[in-house]
Parts: C-alpha cells; sequence; structure tokens
C-alpha cells in the first residue's frame, strides 16, 4: 500500500534511499525504514514508528555504509504500527532484507510452517515470512533470484516486493504480483533506482522502465534483466517519462493541498488540450480510442472508481446519459468486482483512478476484462497497470499531485470525462451541433472562471473560524450536484476529521431532515440550473427547522437570500458544467476548516494517496 524504494550504484545509497522516501511521503505512512548492504557483507537497518523525520534522527550521525540497499513506509495492515513492525524485515541470519507492499493473505500458513522448521519470526506482520522463505531457498541452495521467485510463487494476494542480500551483493531484486502498487525501475550512468512510484525517481533520471502483474527484475549498477518467477526470461526496453510540467516543490503555499486548488485552472487547460477543436465545434481526442464502429455498439456504460474517482464517475455517467442518450451507471469498484455484473463486450467500461494502481478498481477492471467489455481508464500516470488493462488510457494531465486528498484530479477527471461524454454523443449523434458548440463556448471559459473562483479565499477562511467547532455537516445537492454534495463531505471528512454527509436534496425529507437543528450547518450546493427551485424549497425546509444554510450558488442569483445565511458566489456557466466550479468551495471550505482545527492537511490520518490494498 505504501512506499518501496531501492538504489544500486556508485554513490552511498542511504542517502539517496531517505530522499526516494520523502518523496513518496505524501501517500501516507505509519513508520519508516532502510536497509543498507555494507562492503563487509552485513546489512545495517533503521526502522521507526512514525514520520519520516524520527527515522532520519535515529540514522544521522549513524549512516550507514554501502551503495546498495532499499527503503520502505508501511501503512500497517498486519501488526500495529511500531519500530519492529516496520520494514525491512529479515531472515533468521539477518542476510536477507525485505520490503513489501501489499497483502500476503496466506501469511499465516506460511508462517506456521515456516516455524514448524525452526525460523524464528520478530515482528507481527505478514511481511516477514518473505525473508523467511528466501532464506530456507538459500540454504537450499538457490541462488538469490531463484529463490526470490520460488517465493514469489508461494504468495497468495497483491504484494510488491524488494529484497536484497549478500548472495548476490550488486543486486536489487523485486517482483510484483497482482495489483499492490507498481514497482518502477528508473536507469542512471552506473546505477539503477527503483521505486513504488515514479516521483521518487524523477530527480534522478527520467528513463524508466515498469514491472508487470508476474514479473520479476534483479537490477545491479549496470542496468536491469527482467523474468517471470519461473525464471524465464522477459525483454523489456525503458522508456522515457514525460517531463512533468508542474514542479512537486510547495512554493509560497502553506500546503500541497492549497497548491493544488491553485493549480487548477492550468490543469484544466492541459486536460482539454488537443481534445477540442473549436474549428469545428468538435471533440476527438487521438487518445479517445473507440473507432465510430465501437462507439455505435455500446449499449450500455459502467463508470466505475472509488472515493473522490466514484464521485468523478457518478457526474461523467449524467453526462454520458445525456449527452450519448447511452443508458449509463457509476458504481464503486470494490462492489462491482464481488458481483456477478452483467456486462458484455457491446458495454464500455470507464475506471477511475488517480494513481493507476488502485485495489480494487484494478480488480474490476480484470473483472470486465474477462466478460470482453472495451476498457477505457482515466488516470493521472501513463504506464500503471490501469492502462495496461484498458483498451485505451485517457490522461488527467493534472501534474503531480502531492495531497492526499484529490483536488486538480479530480477536476481534470471531471473535465475528460466532460469531452469523452461529448465525443460518443457527437459520433452517435445525440449531441446537437448547435447544442456542442454552446458547451464548447463554455469550456473554453471554464479555466478563466475556475482562476476566478480560486481567488478569493478570505471568505473561506471567515466561514472556518465560524464554523469549525461543529461536528456534524450536511451537504446537499442535485442533478449533477449532488455527486459534489458527496464530494465536498468527502474533503471534509478526510482533511478535517468531521462527520459529513452527502445526500441528493430529494432524499432529505427521507431521512436526514430529522438531524437539523442549530447544531448542523448544511452546505446547500444550488447553482441556478435545472431543479434549482426544487433546491431553493429544500433550503426552505431547513430553515423552518433552525438550520444554518452556506449556499453555494450563482452569482447575482438575487432570490438565495431568503433562505441562504452564507452565500458563496460561483460565476455563471452551462448548467452541466457547474461540478467542476462547485469542486472548488467544496476543496476550500474544508482545507481552510482543517487549517482551523490544526490538522495534518496533505498527510490525514489513516488515508493514503494510492490505496493499493483492498
Ligand atoms: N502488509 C504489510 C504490513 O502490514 C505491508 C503494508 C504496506 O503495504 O505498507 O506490514
Amino acid at each position: 500500500m505504501c512506499g518501496i524504494v531501492g538504489y544500486t550504484g556508485n554513490k552511498q545509497a542511504s542517502p539517496i534511499l531517505l530522499d526516494g522516501l520523502s518523496r513518496l511521503e505524501h501517500r501516507g505512512y505509519d513508520s519508516a525504514g532502510i536497509a543498507v548492504l555494507k562492503p563487509d557483507d552485513s546489512i545495517d537497518i533503521f526502522k521507526a514508528e512514525g514520520k519520516l523525520h524520527t527515522l532520519k534522527k535515529k540514522v544521522d550521525g549513524n549512516e550507514p555504509i554501502g551503495q546498495i540497499g532499499v527503503g520502505h513506509t508501511r501503512w500497517a495492515t498486519h501488526g500495529t504500527p511500531t519500530d519492529k513492525n516496520a520494514h525491512p524485515h529479515t531472515d533468521c541470519s539477518g542476510n536477507v532484507a525485505v520490503v513489501h507492499n501489499g497483502i500476503v493473505e496466506n501469511y499465516l500458513e506460511l508462517r506456521a510452517s515456516l516455524e514448524n522448521e525452526g525460523h524464528k519470526f520478530l515482528s507481527h506482520t505478514d511481511s516477514e515470512c518473505i525473508p523467511h522463505l528466501i532464506e530456507k531457498y538459500l540454504v537450499e541452495g538457490y541462488a538469490l533470484t531463484e529463490a526470490v521467485g520460488k517465493t514469489a510463487q508461494l504468495l497468495r494476494g497483491a504484494n510488491a516486493v524488494s529484497v536484497i542480500s549478500h548472495q548476490q551483493a550488486d543486486d536489487i531484486v523485486a517482483f510484483r504480483l497482482g495489483n499492490a502498487g507498481g514497482i518502477v525501475l528508473g536507469y542512471g550512468e552506473q546505477e539503477m533506482f527503483l521505486s513504488s512510484d515514479l516521483p521518487a525517481l524523477l530527480p534522478y533520471t527520467r528513463k524508466i522502465a515498469y514491472l508487470s502483474d508476474g514479473e520479476m527484475v534483479s537490477i545491479t549498477p549496470a542496468g536491469a534483466n527482467y523474468y517471470l518467477t519461473d525464471g524465464t526470461s522477459v525483454s523489456k526496453a525503458p522508456s522515457i517519462a514525460p517531463p512533468d510540467t508542474v514542479t512537486a516543490a510547495k512554493g509560497d503555499y502553506s500546503h500541497f493541498m492549497l497548491k493544488e486548488i491553485h493549480e487548477q485552472p492550468e490543469a484544466v487547460i492541459s486536460a482539454m488540450r488537443g481534445r477540442i477543436s473549436f474549428d469545428t465545434n468538435t471533440v476527438d481526442g487521438a487518445d479517445f480510442g473507440l473507432t465510430d464502429v465501437q462507439i455505435a455498439k455500446i449499449n450500455r456504460v459502467v463508470l466505475l472508481g472509488m472515493g473522490t474517482s466514484l464521485h468523478a464517475a457518478m457526474v461523467g455517467r449524467l453526462w454520458i446519459e445525456s449527452f450519448a442518450r447511452i443508458p449509463a451507471e457509476s458504481d464503486n469498484s470494490s462492489e462491482f468486482r464481488y458481483r456477478d455484473p452483467v456486462i458484455d463486450q457491446n458495454t464500455l467500461v470507464i475506471s477511475i483512478t488517480q494513481s493507476g494502481e488502485t485495489a480494487d478498481t484494478l480488480s474490476a477492471m480484470e473483472l470486465a476484462a474477462e466478460k470482453g467489455a472495451y476498457q477505457v481508464a482515466i488516470t493521472n500516470y501513463d504506464g500503471t497497470q490501469a492502462t495496461r488493462i484498458a483498451d485505451s488510457t485517457l490522461l488527467m494531465k493534472a501534474g503531480i499531485e502531492i495531497g492526499v486528498a484529490a483536488t486538480k484530479t479530480f477536476t481534470c477527471s471531471l473535465i475528460t470525462l466532460f469531452l469523452f461524454a461529448m465525443h460518443l454523443g457527437q459520433k452517435r449523434g445525440t449531441l446537437e451541433r448547435e447544442k456542442a458548440a454552446t458547451l464548447l463556448k463554455e469550456v473554453a471559459l471554464l479555466p478563466e472562471l475556475l482562476g476566478k473562483t480560486v481567488v478569493d479565499t478570505t471568505q473561506y477562511e471567515k466561514l472556518a473560524e465560524q464554523f469549525f467547532q461543529y461536528s456534524d455537516f450536511l451537504y446537499l445537492g442535485r442533478g449533477v450536484n449532488f455527486p459534489l454534495a458527496m464530494e465536498g463531505a468527502l474533503k471534509l471528512k478526510e482533511i478535517s476529521y468531521i462527520h459529513a454527509e452527502g445526500y441528493p436534496g430529494g432524499e432529505m425529507k427521507h431521512g436526514p431532515i430529522s438531524l437539523i437543528d442549530e447544531n448542523m450547518p448544511i452546505v446547500a450546493l444550488m447553482p441556478v440550473g435545472p431543479r434549482y427551485e426544487k433546491m431553493l424549497s429544500t433550503a426552505s425546509e431547513v430553515k423552518a427547522r433552525g438550520g444554518t444554510i452556506i449556499a453555494v450558488a450563482t452569482e447575482n442569483d438575487n432570490s438565495i437570500a431568503t433562505v441562504a445565511d452564507h452565500t458563496i458566489q460561483l460565476p455563471s456557466t452551462a448548467h452541466e458544467l457547474n461540478p467542476i466550479l462547485s469542486a472548488i468551495p467544496m476543496q476550500l471550505l474544508a482545507y481552510y476548516i482543517a487549517i482551523r482545527r490544526g490538522c495534518d492537511i496533505d498527510q490525514p490520518r489513516n488515508l493514503a494517496k494510492s490505496v493499493t490494498v483492498e
């Protein structure tokens, strides 16, 4: 679930490992560690519960000497976050050090049989059976790569693992099984890097290669050899990662999240670029993939995601229904993967995953692939597992997002979905020319309107001052704004730890209304558009019961003052595009409330940026 880094080369490993881990910090973790193989063949290990600075303090002044090592940030699944349970883990003799992402599903069984054979375990993790299994095969006389391959074949579940041992003192051996996060290799000059995430490698190299499910690699300073876990060799050539246009530095912003909120006008432009022809008022991205014949055949669309990506899927579903007139539904990937969904080769499955490595979404995609659906992945990272399962990939082009709470990847998913829905509508002849032209005119204005929306943050600071001590919030919206109500509630939960619920406005009378009193502020998304009057009535009903309304409304709406205690104004746009604008108040309100509550905004407790375990 969390981060892995590795280095073998002509420099000291420990500073590079610690630097790599700091670039993965945004993923959220509870402990960290490094292992360095010393010239005398012993392995030096440092581990610390808590944040990276605790580990760095331990290393400071005792830097391990050695030019090969691995590092890890752990997000505990088995065993509490303690120094002992932190990775790297070793075998009985201390000859093998392992870092592991994912879950070894059959670890109880493996551990019992290893303990029977005399292996001594020091932690409560599932991970520790891995070094002991490798040790067992080394003792039986296998070379390190073989021992690691044999071990990989015994593990059940989705796992990414990296290993060092003096048995092959220049090598890091790594493998990937299923979807527990990736392993990406970075090629340098007489040095090789390894990580679970591309951003950790980018300061060192852009020459990279990814491991696929079931593949292993052994890297030395001279390069990489790829295999399957049974030892069959695999040929793989590195490619060049595109330069990232947005820097991963915080600049003048107090948090990455705030910086990323402000980057949205620019990020949305990059997601639009190359996908629209304003001369002909058509939407046609080179990456859209489907042929006209395939588009004509689609009789159902299923959009999948988790968390914020699910909310994007919920909005996308409405756009597809409206523009392309195809029955569309959205589903939570973790539910979909365990159903026996009715899909076939005429179903279009669109999966949204910021990291491209969300375990539940990847499993849902694998299921859809078995059933023959045409699949589109919407992700921020090319080359990730989602892109490999999908038939075509639409990149979000948001630039690197460091804050754990998704912001610009949400708006970039939305604009990508919007354009894709228009494309389907244009190809199927269900989106009229004039309508398309009007929509695209508004799309062209969107970056400017987003710019206007992010600029005035003082209103959010004031609202935060007034509301930060409340313990429950209700978010209401209808139509395309209902998923935004859910997203607003999710943002608040994620970063300020306040309980919040998102509901369709029409549902209020069926339960939530009983909660309304002066202690439960209501954020009502009610920009001008369809069902605006309905939202006005809902808001009046709230008021009549003593509730406080924070309205998100279109500027110059004179009726809003009759129901709203506070109003956040949005610029006027096509009602279909409102969710892209209302994303901003959802993010900024949560952000400033979290600031007032003194929360760890970029790394909220218990959360991880890429959820690579189920
Ligand atoms: N399951 C392992 C553990 O709990 C690895 C967790 C992770 O992916 O960080 O230690």
